[in-house]
């Protein structure tokens, strides 16, 4: 469910022609819905009312400070995965009490600054860092609250490069060594153990994992408190899946129908922290044609916006479903099934501007005739888009538009070729 699609041959977002924001702000452009944004945030937090669920939206998803203060606005708070991020959050009128801090690299400045705006908790991921957290909380007279991040060990489930409860991935603490680790933390002056952390990998298209996930965790927080901890969170991170190529999603509530009564079992308040269920289906990324050319037997369709836009088909072969704004007569919307050829279309390589053969946004792909100066619509780019961009290639970076109903405004302005230099010129002579 989105609040992408087409009247009358054009694309909408909301009741705003796509067409006229690419007219006002230019191409490459993202462009964000809020209905759909707040649509999949209130759907999570009404599969999961019965366990009142602590929300924390997964700020690297898409950081943009005004998708967050709608975040918090509505009630979410935020997972951040680095000092950066906590800026972020904050900036977003995010507060520490609803802030978790995951990430195997914390820096000493990262946990200082956590400290003092008091975070929730830090997701643990080493032994290593939980001594450096709790050193650096003595010091300055706290108590840090931490929650083990365990590597449950599950089978494969995503893009190797997503997975991240597989053996040997470099996320968390070793299913095997979580209660030897947290036995040296019993009673410990400056660290308190007060929840377990899952990120299983993204996306996920199936509640297997949680299950599995979730019944391991069960059994680790029975262990802890054993143990002597006071075990009050249950933190089974993100992942739910979305829709890229149809309608292969789940809802919320299947996740809900497992992890509500695992987190009534436990007694835990519950914890999850979602990004791209959130911002996924609710962000377009807008690119004009440049040139079309054929050439070794391909058609390429070359537009404006690039692997530095957005990384996601390059980096994971992921699929985004790509469509004209205004598609030419007889092909009024996207197709339901990319895998069978569409008569009249053409198979396409649709391709950026970037200096690398592996600058695309899709391959082999049936598209309807497009030209020089047409639109095209890349869908499903909310998530891991923006976030994810960069200035490779001497690029500036795409403006954001946030649309809501039939007006829209900039949330982020278009970068600048001064932008790309200034850190350079502000050094001393
Ligand atoms: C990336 C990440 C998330 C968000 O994952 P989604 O698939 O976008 O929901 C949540 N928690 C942690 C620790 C992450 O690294």
């Amino acid at each position: 469910m989105d609040h992408f699609h087409y009247r009358d041959r054009a694309l909408f977002c909301e009741d705003v022609a796509v067409a006229d924001l690419a007219t006002e702000y230019g191409t490459p452009l993202y462009v964000y819905s809020r209905a759909t944004l707040l649509h999949h945030l209130r759907q999570i937090q009404t599969a999961f009312a019965a366990a009142e669920p602590l929300i924390c939206y997964s700020l690297k998803t898409n950081g943009n400070i005004h998708i967050g203060r709608l975040m918090a606005e509505h009630g979410a708070g935020f997972d951040v995965t680095s000092g950066g991020e906590l800026y972020r959050a904050l900036a977003s009128g995010g507060v520490g009490e609803k802030i978790v801090f995951a990430g195997v690299g914390k820096t000493d400045d990262e946990i200082r600054t956590a400290l003092d705006v008091n975070i929730r908790f830090f997701n643990v991921e080493s032994e290593e860092e939980l001594a450096n957290i709790g050193e650096i909380a003595r010091s300055r007279g706290q108590k840090a609250r931490v929650a083990l991040r365990v590597n449950p060990d599950l089978p494969p489930k995503t893009h190797v490069k997503t997975d991240t409860s597989v053996k040997g991935v470099k996320f968390g603490l070793d299913i095997e060594t979580v209660v030897e680790v947290a036995g040296q933390y019993v009673g410990h002056p400056s660290v308190e153990i007060v929840g377990l952390h899952m990120h299983l990998g993204s996306p996920i298209l199936s509640v297997e994992p949680y299950r599995m996930g979730a019944a391991k965790a069960l059994d680790l927080i029975e262990k802890l408190r054993r143990q002597g901890h006071r075990v009050t969170h249950l933190n089974m991170g993100g992942g739910f899946g979305i829709h890229y190529r149809k309608q292969e999603a789940l809802p919320a509530s299947a996740f809900a129908e497992v992890l509500v009564p695992a987190a009534k079992q436990s007694g835990c308040q519950l914890v999850l922290e979602p990004g791209r269920f959130i911002v996924g289906n609710a962000g377009i990324l807008l690119s004009r044609v440049l040139y079309t050319k054929s050439t070794g037997g391909k058609h390429y369709v070359i537009q404006d916006a690039a692997m530095n836009d957005l990384i996601r088909p390059t980096l994971y072969e992921s699929f985004h479903r790509i469509w004209p704004v205004r598609p030419a007569d007889g092909f009024p919307a996207p197709p339901s099934d990319y895998e069978v050829e569409i008569p009249g279309t053409r198979r396409c390589d649709v391709v950026g501007p970037v200096c690398e053969s592996g600058d695309f946004l899709a391959r082999e792909r049936w598209l309807p005739p497009v030209s020089r100066g047409e639109l095209l619509a890349t869908f499903s780019a909310g998530a891991y888009g923006m976030s994810m961009s960069s200035n490779y290639n001497g690029r500036p970076r795409a403006a954001e538009v946030l649309v809501d109903g039939s007006r829209h405004r900039l949330i982020r302005r278009r970068e600048t070729y001064e932008d790309l230099v200034r850190p350079e010129r502000e050094v001393p002579a």
